[in-house]
Parts: C-alpha cells; structure tokens; sequence
C-alpha cells in the first residue's frame, strides 16, 4: 500500500474502466491515496492499483456493488481500515443503454436507477456519517440531459436526481465545509458511449460540439481535480458541464 499519513484519501467509484480509471491516475498523481472501485472488472481494477503504486501512491482496489448498501458500508469500512478517512469521494459508477421508453424492459428501468441513483445515494448516505469536515464529493451527472435527444429517457431521469442530490446535499452538509459538486460530461469515448454505435454516429456526435472533437477520459479527469482541489473551494452545489461547448 505504502502508505503515508500525509495523502489524502480518494474513493472513485467505478474506476475499473473509463473515465473513472482516469480520475484514479490523475488524482494520484495530484498526492491522493486512491481506492479503486469496481463492480466485476477484479482484473483491471488490480492492473490499475500495480500502476498506481509504481510511482509510490498508495491504492487498494475495492470490490463493492454500488447498487448495494451493504457493499457500499463493507467499502468505507475497507478503505477508512486501510488507508484512512476519506477526503474526496467521487462518485463516477453508471451505466447507459439508450433506447426508447416504449421499449423500455423493467430490467433495464431497474438496472439504470438502481446503479445511477440508488448507487450515487448509498455513498452519498455513508459518507453522510463517515466523512470528516472540509472534504470534496463530486457526482456525476451528464450533458445528455441538456439535449433530450430521443432513446435517453430513462438515463437522463436518472441524471436528473443525480443533479437534485448534488444541490440538496450541498446545502444539508451545511457547517461541515464539505462540498458537493456534480460534473456532467458530454460525450466521451469510453465504451459506455462508442459500444452499440455505428462509425457515422460517433463521427456525428464528435462533430456536435464546437471544438469538434469527443471528450477524452483526462478531459473529465481534470475537471474532477479541480473540483477536488484546495482551488475549488468557493465552488459548492454546482453542476459543471464539460462537453467542449456541445450545450
Ligand atoms: P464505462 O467506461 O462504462 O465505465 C463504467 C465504470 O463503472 C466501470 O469501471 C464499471 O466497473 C463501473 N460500474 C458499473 N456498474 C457498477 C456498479 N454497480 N458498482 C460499481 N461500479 C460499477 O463508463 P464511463 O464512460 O467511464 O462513465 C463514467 C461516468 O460518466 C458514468 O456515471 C456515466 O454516466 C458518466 N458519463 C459518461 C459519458 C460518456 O460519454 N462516456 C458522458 C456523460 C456522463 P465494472 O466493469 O467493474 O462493472
């Protein structure tokens, strides 16, 4: 682990893959002692903590269904047992299957409220109680709520009470000087937005934003290092869209 007591401690959730396992690297390399989250990728969260500690960070990956209370209690437990009291927790675990509300599956309406919302309010509650003053949460959000583009019901309405606990929370942590801000990407490539598309979608979507281009997984990450930074401390209850001007 090699610990020191001087880092600050970090969960990111979901950050096998994807944007997520970006954030992991560059709040590292910001000085964070990293727990890597992650649901069923055991092989990448592994590879990513080994990359981590090489450059002598500390970090432990942690195995825990966001969707579940009890992973979630089990992962602070971990996480405040090796590595300290949280600092920053990061709440990037969701997913996204775009289809229309007609055919919508029970399954899927489940599967995306439970991970997206359930998921990003059981951390939310444990750090209620866990979380020491003046630390940084950031949710995750997303500029598809900005578009109501068609087959995007059932994830931006879950978006949507992710950007309503980011505003109430703010205020309820009030005293703790504890801020809760959300970022709300347009899109990146990752494989939650490129699989099931075809080449002249993505190339559609690319063009959408004025610089003309997808975001890239450090563009996120950096936008989460600020929110997490000594810097970003006026910035409180916020939803911070980083989508190359796309909305
Ligand atoms: P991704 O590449 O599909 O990665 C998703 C990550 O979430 C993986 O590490 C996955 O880990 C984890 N995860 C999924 N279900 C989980 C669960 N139940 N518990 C814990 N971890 C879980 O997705 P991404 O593009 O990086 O997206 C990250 C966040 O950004 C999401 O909240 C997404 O809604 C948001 N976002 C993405 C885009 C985009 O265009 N990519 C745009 C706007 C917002 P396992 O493999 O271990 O399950």
């Amino acid at each position: 682990m090699n610990q020191t007591d001087k880092q600050r401690v970090a969960i990111v959730t979901g950050a096998s893959r994807g944007i997520g396992a970006e954030i992991a690297r560059r709040l590292a390399r910001e000085g964070f002692a990293l727990a890597v989250n992650y649901a069923s990728s055991a092989k990448e969260a592994d590879a990513l903590v080994a990359e981590l500690r090489e450059t002598g960070g500390a970090a432990i990956s942690v195995k825990a269904d966001v969707a579940s209370a009890d992973d979630v209690r089990r992962m602070f437990e971990t996480v405040e047992a090796q590595l300290g009291p949280v600092y920053a927790l990061v709440n990037n675990a969701g997913v996204m299957k775009t289809t229309p509300l007609a055919d919508t599956s029970d399954a899927l309406y489940d599967q995306t409220f439970d991970i997206n919302v359930r998921g990003t309010f059981n951390t939310l509650r444990e750090a209620a109680s866990r979380m020491k003053n003046g630390g940084r949460i950031v949710n995750f959000s997303s500029t598809a709520l900005a578009l109501n583009l068609p087959g995007y019901a059932i994830y931006n309405a879950t978006k949507a009470a992710v950007e309503s606990f980011t505003h109430v929370f703010a205020k309820e942590l009030r005293g703790r000087g504890i801020t809760v801000n959300a970022v709300a990407p347009g899109p990146v490539a990752t494989s939650l937005f490129l699989e099931g598309k075809t080449d002249e979608q993505t190339a559609t979507f690319s063009k959408m934003p004025p610089l003309e281009r997808l975001g890239q997984p450090d563009d996120i990450a950096a936008v989460v290092a600020f929110l997490v930074s000594a810097d970003a401390g006026w910035v409180n209850g916020q939803v911070l869209r980083a989508n190359g001007g796309i909305a």
